[in-house]
């Protein structure tokens, strides 16, 4: 049932942007044939499907990818203070842009057993949602720490928070909050699910709690 659920529902998102490129196509072929500036702006709305589609397929083969992987022990060692300082580093553009500050706090060299580019994604989708749904609150922090044996990184922001009825199912694929929200800024509904499954193979836990009004707070444990 799953399985049959995930084939629909990767097929309808596919098919949504798909369907608005035709529609473009046949526009410019048709009544925009004589009209540069239509066709201009046809063509700036087909790149734009075209990205949403290349962003869809990228987040399908990473999943299948971790999933395949799922049972098999990542190897490399892995610092989550670097990790997280270059994850900032690369989202420091979108922050500027959403007039947002990324704060990084962290013990010092936190040194975990895992993949370092699953690790980079695993951090990057959670501050760029936290960009994404809550820059209103102008603020995003990446806290880091050592609690005994586990390594506990946290994003937290200071948005509009989700209601608590979302929060056991966020991590299902394509399951968004706001589908509308979520497709203006570039959503595909598999940067959580992703991170579960990173998380899963790397013997770590993700926890949610949100309060309407105040933020989000998304927690990974690993093991030291
Ligand atoms: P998407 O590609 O839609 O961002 P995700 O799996 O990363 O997919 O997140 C699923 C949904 O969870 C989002 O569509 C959004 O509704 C909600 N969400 C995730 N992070 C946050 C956050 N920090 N604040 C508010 N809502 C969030």
């Amino acid at each position: 049932r799953m399985r049959a659920d995930f084939v629909a529902n990767a097929s309808h998102e596919l098919r949504t942007p798909l369907t608005a490129l035709t529609g473009f196509l046949e526009t410019i072929l048709g009544a925009a044939r004589n009209d540069e500036k239509a066709q201009a702006r046809f063509l700036g709305l087909m790149r734009s499907q075209a990205e949403r589609m290349r962003r869809l397929i990228d987040d399908l083969l990473s999943l299948s990818r971790i999933e395949m992987n799922e049972h098999v022990r990542p190897q490399g060692e892995v610092d989550l203070a670097q990790v997280a300082a270059h994850v900032r580093d690369v989202l420091s553009g979108m922050a500027r842009e959403l007039d947002c500050e990324v704060t990084l706090t962290s013990d010092g060299p936190l040194t975990v057993t895992g993949s370092r580019d699953e690790l980079v994604q695993v951090i990057q989708n959670l501050a760029e949602n936290a960009l994404k749904y809550g820059s209103s609150g102008k603020r995003v922090d990446i806290i880091l720490r050592a609690d005994g044996d586990v390594a506990e990184l946290t994003v937290r922001d200071h948005g509009p928070g989700i209601a608590a009825e979302h929060l056991p199912r966020l991590t299902e694929r394509f399951y968004r909050v706001n589908v509308q929200e979520s497709r203006a800024r570039g959503g595909t509904g598999l940067g959580l699910a992703i991170v579960k499954h990173i998380v899963n193979r790397h013997r770590g836990r993700l926890s949610i709690t949100s309060e309407l009004g105040k933020g989000s707070e998304f927690s990974i444990r690993i093991p030291l």
